[in-house]
């Protein structure tokens, strides 16, 4: 029973794989390197202040993403293309399957790239594929086991598109003090992206942290899983919290909603000063998605991030909330003014586009987790109030991203300490686990800690935010020595941030 599970799973991971691979293959036909393309805009954003309480009390958390980025070298890039195209190899042609396991190959899924090579008909007298198998075989024979107890999970927010919006008026302004302590900039994501792409970080999945089996009643129980990577190698999980462009984010210089380009590859709108608007690489998706295309062993199996939504002000930069149609007495200023300024607005239609971007997203990889509806502390809360708010979420968020097991608490709150973990009796874990939540993640300064039982699957996260940063940048803290040098990425940008009270 376990190995068919263990089957059918890594047969699913595969397919994934092979579509993610597959898609690539076709636009570039590329071999290990596949290229990039147009460069990072950078701009800012206009449009009118508004303060959102919800996210003032909370943005406790923090942000952090590692793997991102790098420099687009344009016209080299464009070059590059051309002369790919030019000789792109046949689709069907031994030379296609090659590229097609190559790219499987870098991202550490052996075994399929040998697999799609030995599916060529005739490949045992074509000698380029036979040294290809060779080679295969080879480098996953190398490969050791990821010591899973010890992988860091780190989180971001949403990027600072503009640090000079976010970051201005630092001694009056409360909330460009939050975005200065919660949130990275671009600068600072495409540089921590970078570095521990260097350093041998591989960004593996959060659900690769653990192998999953299914009883014969049907129950799921967990253990460690197993990731293989080459010696030297490093893995890592990333989560993006509050990806919902909140209405407090309006004017400081923040991307405004996630889109889906030309290509359907999800990307960001950006508000200029302007009022103009343009789509590009604005915030952690499609920098990374960008990243992982040009550096596919930056990733295990095409894995990329789990993405925390609540779902108060909507979903991606959607006004999916139900009570955007009531429109209730209570209804939050915020709310009530976007309203006003979007005569136009239709629920279903928002919904609707919102989720056309989720499904694009997660065909690339990314996941989706509850972040709790209204961003609760869900350590202090009622069970009452956690029923009521998991209710909403499941009415308003999962219909757009899907179900998951995955829930990623807001605040950095937990239901339990360390090392005892979610015992009999824990009353909010045994509803949320009754609600289908498997996976739970909250904060912590620890480099890492990973918690695997029988029937859940728990890891610590760490913000690689403006706090972190700023603090290990001036040596006031040692808490990202391991994964990069603070003082090397902090953007130029960045105010002093001021202590936590
Ligand atoms: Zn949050």
């Amino acid at each position: 029973m376990e190995k068919q599970q263990n089957n059918m799973r890594s047969r699913a991971s595969r397919e994934k794989q092979k579509r993610y691979f597959r898609k690539r293959v076709v636009t570039t036909l590329g071999l290990l390197a596949v290229i990039a393309g147009v460069g990072m805009a950078a701009a800012v954003v206009a449009s009118n202040k508004k303060k959102d309480k919800e996210q003032k009390n909370g943005t406790v958390e923090t942000i952090a993403d590692p793997a991102v980025t790098e420099a687009p070298q344009q016209e080299e890039g464009q070059k590059e293309q051309d002369q790919q195209e030019a000789q792109e190899p046949e689709a069907g042609s031994w030379e296609a399957v090659l590229a097609e396991a190559n790219l499987l190959a870098a991202g550490y899924d052996y075994d399929a790239a040998i697999g799609m090579v030995q599916n060529y008909e005739g490949y045992e007298s074509v000698g380029e594929l036979t040294a290809a198998i060779e080679d295969f075989e080879a480098r996953k024979a190398e490969c050791v086991p990821v010591n899973i107890s010890e992988i860091p999970h780190v989180f971001y927010h949403s990027l600072v598109v503009d640090p000079n919006k976010a970051f201005a008026n630092q001694d009056t302004d409360p909330q460009a003090v939050g975005n200065n302590q919660w949130m990275t900039t671009i600068d600072e994501f495409n540089k921590i992206t970078q570095i521990m792409y260097d350093e041998g970080y591989v960004l593996v999945d959060l659900k690769d942290i653990a192998e999953e089996t299914v009883d014969e009643n049907g129950v799921t129980h967990y253990k460690e899983g197993t990731i293989m990577l080459p010696p030297g190698k490093k893995a890592f999980v990333l989560s993006l919290d509050d990806l919902s462009y909140y209405h407090s984010y309006d004017g400081y210089g923040y991307a405004s909603k996630m889109v889906l380009d030309e290509n359907g590859k999800p990307k960001c709108e950006y508000i200029q000063d302007d009022g103009t608007v343009v789509v590009g690489d604005y915030d952690c998706v499609p920098l990374l998605d960008k990243f992982i295309e040009e550096h596919p062993d930056a990733s295990y199996r095409g894995a990329k991030g789990t993405i925390a939504l609540t779902g108060y002000n909507g979903v991606l930069g959607y006004r999916t909330d139900i009570s955007y149609q009531t429109v209730p007495d209570d209804i939050n200023a915020d709310k009530k003014k976007w309203l006003e300024t979007h005569p136009e607005f239709d629920l279903e239609t928002e919904r609707a586009k919102a989720k056309e971007v989720a499904d694009a997203m997660k065909a690339d990889g990314w996941r989706f987790a509850s972040h709790t509806w209204g961003h609760m502390k869900v350590g202090e809360a009622s069970m009452e109030r956690l029923q009521a708010d998991t209710v909403k979420w499941k009415e308003n968020v999962e219909p757009i991203v899907g179900e998951t097991d995955v829930i990623i608490f807001a605040h950095g709150q937990d239901l339990a300490g360390w090392p005892e973990g979610y015992v009999a009796g824990n009353e909010k874990f045994e509803y949320l686990k009754s609600n289908g939540f498997n996976y739970y993640c909250n904060v912590d300064s620890a480099q890492y800690n990973v918690q695997i039982r029988d029937n859940y699957v728990r890891q610590s996260r760490r913000n690689l935010d403006g706090f972190r940063i700023y603090f290990n940048s001036i040596g006031e803290e040692d808490t990202l020595s391991d994964l990069f040098n603070a003082s090397d990425v902090i953007d130029p940008l960045r105010p002093p941030v001021p202590r936590l009270h």
